[in-house]
């Protein structure tokens, strides 16, 4: 038994090394201000910042500020809120007991519910203060921005009520300050395109996927928790049990209270109450998780950064409308949330937030709540210079503090020339997309569900597949006409049943990740009668899927009549003709809004990429395996590339390769 016991506890002090493997840097970080571990809920945290003199003769006169909402209530009610205070009050009142750290928990955890008062994800006081503080040291620090002659600021806000609350405070204080202000305030649906995009469904599964693996252990320490907070601490276990999963959920929603505190003015570190192995854990669990979704991570990096230009095409055409001097604005003010404004830090390259890192080295290093704590905010201030050839200039300022483009080389100190930055930025996403010729199937079957479901994990554009008709009217997914010499067109579905997926079969896979195009090739058929029939079933396959809409489907086809049907047929899809023998005007003018020719067919006719963009035509290139090739039609600007390779081609894309 002795050593039964022995063996067990060596086990645990082998879990708990494990469990306890900890960043020191990451300690120390936490152990400075414990309310860190909030992370993203923790309140902003202000540390006097100096200014790095600018460039001789040079002043600022215009500043593009992106600012996530300040401090806001969580979210999941009561369940987040009052759990945890009914469990120490039952405890207390039926007789388990609270030591004295139980008592002041149930006192804290009762502040921090009656401060959220039944209203998630609202901004608290607290919230509206950070934004008066930024707007006032924002005014007193670059003062000749808002004295310029111009004073006029235009404010927009995601629809968000704690956002639109940001932005009224930050504007009333600024009017407070200068009450001659123009202030135009805006909000509405439409800003959401840029101000809040960037949910993306591949994106967050291969996150989860990592953070699974990465937490498939249970917390070990579920003891010390108990001791600290009950007399009887194995009754305080069994109540727990009664009431809840586990007592990891248990820890886990007392650090919901602690991290919900600060934005109350509850200042008290609640956090206190847990063992530190327990916090630390789950501040990690919750940055990473929003590191690898939201910013330049090494796992998501790539796709991310596309969701984010919308917002950053629209902070360079507000400033330059400014810089060229269409605008008079002193300021653009953008309210929106956290996952944009760390997007926009990724897409921009800033040292600290937007670091390409792998898990593990963003777990040990990335200090989340330094980058991203409520009310964190992006600034970039311009300057001008009294001499009028000389360039204009832009400085980045992350939460206050001045900060780098390390790939890009600066005027001097942190000032960029606003050009090199825009030439920068303008390559930061790669226009052409990818999409897997007959799904990503290395490794796989072309044209199976596997080869798909592989295509959409990786984050493809879109993934092709092709399409026969069976004599009895099935659509079946296959690039050969003939499956072990059975021929699919001329022969009832059953003959070839097991052996290929049906249409059906393969969207059902397809309706999994929105963010996957399925391109539908129309394989062309002998009679005309039966491609349309083809076009009938495909059309009406996609509609009970639900699948039936521009943004999720596109088509392909060698067959001239398919392309025509379907384009009639079908208004705003995309639909690309194969054959490559003839001009994208020819093509236009039957009704066609795309080309997607072999990469001989443009490297003899390089005129035509051009030619269909300017008819607004689409244009994609199959099947390009090799690196020159790639490069090759890359150069040329097609909008998607058909290739065996998306690896390879996603690494010469972002210029790795
Ligand atoms: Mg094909």
């Amino acid at each position: 038994m002795k050593r039964i016991l022995a063996v067990l506890a060596l086990a645990g002090v082998f879990m708990a090394a494990r469990a306890q493997e900890q960043s020191a840097q990451m300690v120390q970080f936490l152990k400075e201000f414990p309310q860190r571990a909030g992370f993203n809920s923790h309140s902003y945290e202000f540390v006097d910042v100096v200014d790095t003199p600018a460039p001789k003769g040079y002043h600022p006169f215009y500043i593009s500020h992106y600012g996530r909402h300040g401090s806001r209530s969580e979210w999941g009610g009561d369940h987040t809120y009052k759990v945890v205070r009914d469990i120490l009050q039952e405890a207390k009142d039926n007789g388990i007991g609270l030591t004295s750290a139980g008592d002041s928990l149930l006192r804290e955890a009762g502040l921090v519910y009656a401060g959220y008062n039944g209203m998630d994800g609202r901004l608290t006081l607290r919230g509206v203060r950070e934004h008066e503080q930024l707007a006032n040291r924002m005014y007193h620090r670059f003062p000749e921005v808002f004295k310029n002659g111009s004073e006029k600021i235009r404010a927009v806000s995601s629809t968000v009520p704690r956002c639109i609350v940001s932005m009224n405070g930050f504007t009333a204080q600024l009017r407070a300050l200068q009450p001659s202000l123009e202030l135009d305030l805006d909000t509405g649906e439409k800003f959401f395109a840029y101000i809040a995009q960037g949910e993306n469904g591949t994106i967050r599964e291969r996150t989860e996927k990592v953070l699974e693996a990465r937490y498939a252990q249970p917390l070990v320490d579920s003891t010390t928790v108990f001791n600290n907070l009950f007399r009887d601490p194995e009754a305080g276990k069994k109540l727990v049990a009664e009431k809840l999963h586990s007592a990891e959920v248990f820890q886990l929603l007392i650090y919901y209270v602690a991290k919900a505190a600060e934005a109350y003015d509850i200042n008290e570190n609640i956090f206190r109450y847990l063992p530190f192995d327990a916090v630390y854990r789950f501040h990690e669990q919750q940055f990473l998780s929003a590191y690898l979704n939201q910013c330049n991570s090494q796992l998501n990096g790539d796709l991310r950064l596309s969701l984010e230009k919308p917002l950053v095409d629209t902070l360079v055409v507000q400033a330059d409308r400014v810089v060229s001097g269409r605008s008079d604005r002193a300021a653009d003010l953008t309210f929106g949330h956290d996952w944009p404004f760390l997007g926009l830090c990724s897409y921009l390259g800033l040292e600290g937030v937007g670091d390409r890192l792998s898990a593990d080295e963003a777990a040990a290093t990335w200090m989340a709540s330094w980058n991203c704590p409520f009310a964190a905010n992006l600034q970039m201030v311009f300057y001008r210079s009294h001499k009028e050839s000389a360039p204009v200039l832009v400085k980045f300022l992350v939460n206050e503090r001045e900060t780098a483009i390390p790939v890009l080389t600066a005027v001097e100190g942190p000032y960029y020339n606003w050009e090199d930055v825009k030439a920068f930025l303008s390559t930061r996403v790669p226009h052409t997309q990818i999409v897997a010729h007959r799904g990503y199937w290395q490794g796989n079957q072309e044209n199976s569900i596997e080869s798909l479901k592989k295509a959409q994990e990786f984050g493809c554009w879109g993934s092709e597949f092709d399409l026969h008709l069976s004599s009895d009217d099935v659509v079946l997914v296959n690039h050969d006409g003939v499956v072990k010499g059975v021929n699919i067109q001329n022969n009832p579905s059953e003959k070839v049943k097991g052996q290929v997926p049906t249409l059906d079969e393969y969207l059902k896979q397809g309706a999994k990740n929105k963010d996957c195009v399925l391109v539908l090739e129309l394989k062309p058929h002998k009679k005309q009668e039966r491609e349309f029939i083809l076009i009938d079933k495909c059309l009406e396959a996609l509609k009970a899927r639900k699948l039936l809409d521009p943004k999720r489907v596109a088509f392909i086809s060698f067959s001239y009549p398919i392309c025509k049907e379907l384009a009639k047929r079908c208004p705003g899809f995309t639909v690309q003709y194969l054959e490559g023998d003839k001009s994208p005007a020819q093509v236009y003018a039957d009704g066609i809004n795309g080309i997607d020719y072999h990469y001989s067919c443009f490297k003899k006719h390089p005129e035509w990429v051009k030619e269909a963009h300017d008819l607004g035509m689409s244009v994609n290139v199959w099947t390009v395996n090799n690196e020159k090739d790639i490069k090759q039609m890359i150069n040329l600007g097609v909008d998607q590339i058909t290739t065996n390779e998306p690896a390879l081609t996603r690494e010469i894309l972002f210029g790795r390769k």
